[in-house]
Protein backbone atom coordinates (compact mmCIF):
# COMPACT_ATOMS: atom_id res chain seq x y z
CA UNK A 1 0.00 0.00 0.00
CA UNK A 2 1.01 3.66 -0.69
CA UNK A 3 0.85 5.52 2.36
CA UNK A 4 1.58 9.45 2.99
CA UNK A 5 3.11 10.87 6.45
CA UNK A 6 3.56 14.23 7.10
CA UNK A 7 6.58 15.37 9.28
CA UNK A 8 6.84 18.77 11.57
CA UNK A 9 9.15 19.74 14.22
CA UNK A 10 9.63 23.10 15.78
CA UNK A 11 11.91 22.47 18.96
CA UNK A 12 15.63 21.88 19.35
CA UNK A 13 17.16 20.93 15.80
CA UNK A 14 14.19 20.93 14.03
CA UNK A 15 16.19 19.91 10.72
CA UNK A 16 18.30 17.46 12.31
CA UNK A 17 14.80 15.77 13.98
CA UNK A 18 13.15 15.51 10.79
CA UNK A 19 15.82 14.07 8.84
CA UNK A 20 16.02 11.51 11.86
CA UNK A 21 12.60 10.93 11.77
CA UNK A 22 12.76 10.16 7.87
CA UNK A 23 15.67 7.20 8.60
CA UNK A 24 13.04 5.97 11.34
CA UNK A 25 10.19 5.38 9.10
CA UNK A 26 12.30 3.80 6.63
CA UNK A 27 13.40 1.31 9.36
CA UNK A 28 9.68 0.53 10.30
CA UNK A 29 8.62 -3.45 9.07
CA UNK A 30 7.40 -4.09 6.10
CA UNK A 31 7.85 -0.28 5.05
CA UNK A 32 10.19 1.76 2.77
CA UNK A 33 10.37 5.47 2.42
CA UNK A 34 10.16 6.32 -1.71
CA UNK A 35 9.78 9.25 -1.80
CA UNK A 36 10.53 12.63 0.24
CA UNK A 37 9.79 16.20 -0.34
CA UNK A 38 12.14 18.90 0.53
CA UNK A 39 12.08 20.39 4.19
CA UNK A 40 9.86 23.35 4.34
CA UNK A 41 9.39 26.00 6.83
CA UNK A 42 5.89 27.39 8.34
CA UNK A 43 4.97 29.48 10.85
CA UNK A 44 3.09 27.94 13.78
CA UNK A 45 -0.93 27.24 13.36
CA UNK A 46 -2.93 26.93 16.66
CA UNK A 47 0.36 26.45 18.25
CA UNK A 48 3.15 28.07 20.16
CA UNK A 49 7.28 28.44 19.76
CA UNK A 50 9.40 29.02 16.92
CA UNK A 51 8.88 27.95 13.38
CA UNK A 52 8.40 24.52 12.07
CA UNK A 53 10.39 22.76 9.66
CA UNK A 54 7.48 20.31 7.73
CA UNK A 55 8.44 17.74 5.29
CA UNK A 56 6.24 15.14 3.75
CA UNK A 57 7.23 11.43 2.38
CA UNK A 58 5.60 8.37 0.26
CA UNK A 59 5.79 4.98 1.82
CA UNK A 60 5.36 1.61 0.73
CA UNK A 61 4.05 -0.32 3.43
CA UNK A 62 2.94 -3.83 4.22
CA UNK A 63 1.31 -2.47 7.29
CA UNK A 64 -2.29 -1.77 8.12
CA UNK A 65 -3.24 1.68 8.67
CA UNK A 66 -3.62 1.03 12.78
CA UNK A 67 -0.61 -0.76 12.83
CA UNK A 68 1.69 2.06 11.03
CA UNK A 69 0.13 5.20 13.24
CA UNK A 70 1.57 2.82 16.14
CA UNK A 71 4.71 2.59 14.93
CA UNK A 72 4.47 6.10 13.97
CA UNK A 73 3.63 7.19 17.34
CA UNK A 74 6.34 5.30 18.90
CA UNK A 75 8.91 7.17 16.75
CA UNK A 76 7.19 10.23 18.43
CA UNK A 77 8.15 8.65 21.64
CA UNK A 78 11.51 7.81 21.26
CA UNK A 79 12.33 11.30 19.74
CA UNK A 80 11.44 12.45 23.07
CA UNK A 81 8.44 14.92 22.22
CA UNK A 82 6.83 16.12 25.23
CA UNK A 83 3.05 16.74 25.81
CA UNK A 84 2.50 19.05 28.72
CA UNK A 85 -0.23 20.39 27.05
CA UNK A 86 -2.71 20.72 23.84
CA UNK A 87 -0.84 21.92 21.31
CA UNK A 88 2.23 22.51 22.92
CA UNK A 89 5.44 22.80 21.65
CA UNK A 90 6.71 19.47 20.35
CA UNK A 91 9.90 17.68 18.80
CA UNK A 92 8.64 15.77 16.59
CA UNK A 93 4.64 15.37 15.33
CA UNK A 94 4.00 12.07 12.79
CA UNK A 95 0.30 12.60 10.82
CA UNK A 96 -0.54 9.20 8.80
CA UNK A 97 -2.13 12.17 5.77
CA UNK A 98 -2.94 9.14 3.49
CA UNK A 99 -3.58 5.11 3.65
CA UNK A 100 -4.42 4.58 0.27
CA UNK A 101 -7.94 5.39 -0.88
CA UNK A 102 -8.88 4.87 2.66
CA UNK A 103 -11.87 6.73 4.22
CA UNK A 104 -11.97 6.31 8.07
CA UNK A 105 -13.15 8.82 10.47
CA UNK A 106 -12.80 7.93 14.33
CA UNK A 107 -10.70 10.43 16.79
CA UNK A 108 -8.20 7.01 17.21
CA UNK A 109 -7.54 7.50 12.99
CA UNK A 110 -9.00 9.85 10.85
CA UNK A 111 -8.14 9.38 6.89
CA UNK A 112 -7.51 11.57 5.08
CA UNK A 113 -5.81 13.17 8.03
CA UNK A 114 -7.91 16.45 9.42
CA UNK A 115 -7.90 19.44 7.87
CA UNK A 116 -4.78 18.56 5.26
CA UNK A 117 -6.56 19.86 2.35
CA UNK A 118 -6.17 23.25 4.44
CA UNK A 119 -2.73 23.26 5.21
CA UNK A 120 0.09 25.06 3.06
CA UNK A 121 2.72 23.00 5.15
CA UNK A 122 1.25 19.49 3.68
CA UNK A 123 -0.11 21.19 0.29
CA UNK A 124 3.15 22.24 -0.89
CA UNK A 125 5.67 19.07 0.33
CA UNK A 126 2.75 16.53 -0.47
CA UNK A 127 2.82 17.87 -4.19
CA UNK A 128 6.83 17.51 -4.73
CA UNK A 129 6.45 14.18 -4.39
CA UNK A 130 2.87 13.83 -5.75
CA UNK A 131 1.85 16.60 -7.69
CA UNK A 132 -1.59 14.30 -9.39
CA UNK A 133 -2.80 12.92 -6.07
CA UNK A 134 -6.24 13.00 -5.48
CA UNK A 135 -7.39 12.83 -2.15
CA UNK A 136 -9.98 10.35 -1.05
CA UNK A 137 -13.36 12.68 -0.73
CA UNK A 138 -11.72 15.82 -1.67
CA UNK A 139 -10.54 15.42 -5.13
CA UNK A 140 -7.31 16.81 -6.90
CA UNK A 141 -4.49 19.10 -4.76
CA UNK A 142 -4.61 21.88 -7.30
CA UNK A 143 -7.80 23.73 -5.70
CA UNK A 144 -6.84 23.20 -2.50
CA UNK A 145 -3.27 24.28 -3.20
CA UNK A 146 -4.50 27.80 -4.42
CA UNK A 147 -7.05 27.95 -1.54
CA UNK A 148 -4.14 27.93 0.90
CA UNK A 149 -2.03 30.05 -1.02
CA UNK A 150 -1.83 32.95 1.51
CA UNK A 151 -0.63 31.16 4.05
CA UNK A 152 3.33 31.42 4.67
CA UNK A 153 5.83 28.46 3.83
CA UNK A 154 8.71 28.84 2.33
CA UNK A 155 11.16 25.56 1.07
CA UNK A 156 14.30 25.50 2.87
CA UNK A 157 17.20 26.07 0.41
CA UNK A 158 19.31 22.97 1.71
CA UNK A 159 16.45 20.83 2.41
P1 LIG B 1 -2.13 17.05 15.62
O1 LIG B 1 -1.19 16.22 14.82
O2 LIG B 1 -3.52 17.07 15.08
O3 LIG B 1 -1.62 18.43 15.90
P2 LIG B 1 -1.59 15.17 17.73
O4 LIG B 1 -0.43 14.68 16.95
O5 LIG B 1 -1.36 15.51 19.15
O6 LIG B 1 -2.25 16.42 17.07
O7 LIG B 1 -2.78 14.14 17.62
C1 LIG B 1 -2.55 12.80 17.82
C2 LIG B 1 -3.88 12.09 17.98
O8 LIG B 1 -4.60 12.13 16.75
C3 LIG B 1 -3.68 10.65 18.34
O9 LIG B 1 -4.52 10.34 19.42
C4 LIG B 1 -4.11 9.88 17.10
O10 LIG B 1 -4.74 8.67 17.41
C5 LIG B 1 -5.08 10.84 16.46
N1 LIG B 1 -5.18 10.66 15.01
C6 LIG B 1 -6.32 10.45 14.32
N2 LIG B 1 -6.08 10.32 13.02
C7 LIG B 1 -4.75 10.46 12.85
C8 LIG B 1 -3.90 10.40 11.71
N3 LIG B 1 -4.38 10.17 10.47
N4 LIG B 1 -2.57 10.59 11.91
C9 LIG B 1 -2.09 10.83 13.16
N5 LIG B 1 -2.82 10.88 14.27
C10 LIG B 1 -4.15 10.69 14.12
MG1 LIG C 1 -0.08 14.49 14.97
Amino acid sequence: MRAYVGLGANLGDARAAVRAAIEALDRIEGTRVVARSSLWRSAPVDAQGPDFVNAVVALQTRLDAETLLERLQTIEEVQGRQRPYRNAPRTLDLDLLLWGDRVASSPALTLPHPRLQLRRFVLEPLAEIAPDLVLPGLGPLAPWRAAAASQRVERLADG
